[in-house]
């Protein structure tokens, strides 16, 4: 995925970019309903080689800030293209509501999506935001552990 491309295709749906790193460019998109969507597009390369392509993206993953619910991965610009419009309108209706985007254990906090690295052989899921703490109740102390399959937690294009 070239950048110039890319970017073209992010901005003429209102995307801007937010931050940049080593790693990937990252863009956002205020929904209007106190949801923000991010791109993250990844250069092509190893980042942790210190060698990557900076005029080329190796995928971009369209998802909720921050990283809440299904992460949309496109890895083509003609797939990025042909569905993010669809992406787009399946976030603003997942987070319109956001119960779905609620763990099912606690209530409270967000799920967010877990995918395996190269060489990891478990399936991808959304799991509970909580590395937090359980401030209050009986369960006071405890890292929620929910899990939800409500959604997917991955989605290629
Ligand atoms: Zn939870």
């Amino acid at each position: 995925m070239q950048v110039e491309g890319t970017q073209g295709i992010l901005q003429a749906s209102g995307f801007v970019l937010d931050s940049s790193s080593g790693f990937g460019d990252s863009y956002k998109l205020d929904l209007g309903n106190g949801w923000l969507v991010s791109a993250y597009c990844s250069f092509e390369g190893n980042p942790f080689a210190g060698k990557v392509e900076r005029n080329a993206y190796k995928d971009v993953d369209v998802q909720l800030h921050d990283m809440i619910g299904t992460s949309h991965l496109c890895n083509t610009e003609d797939a990025l293209e042909e569905n993010l419009q669809e992406i787009i309108n399946t976030l603003r209706y997942n987070s319109d509501d956001d119960k779905i985007l609620q763990c099912p254990k606690c209530n409270i906090r967000y799920v967010c999506s877990n995918t395996p690295t190269i060489g990891q052989k478990w399936d991808s899921y959304l799991s509970c935001s909580g590395m937090q703490i359980v401030a209050r109740g009986q369960d006071n102390g405890v890292i929620c552990d929910g899990v939800s399959e409500k959604l997917a937690a991955v989605v290629t294009y």
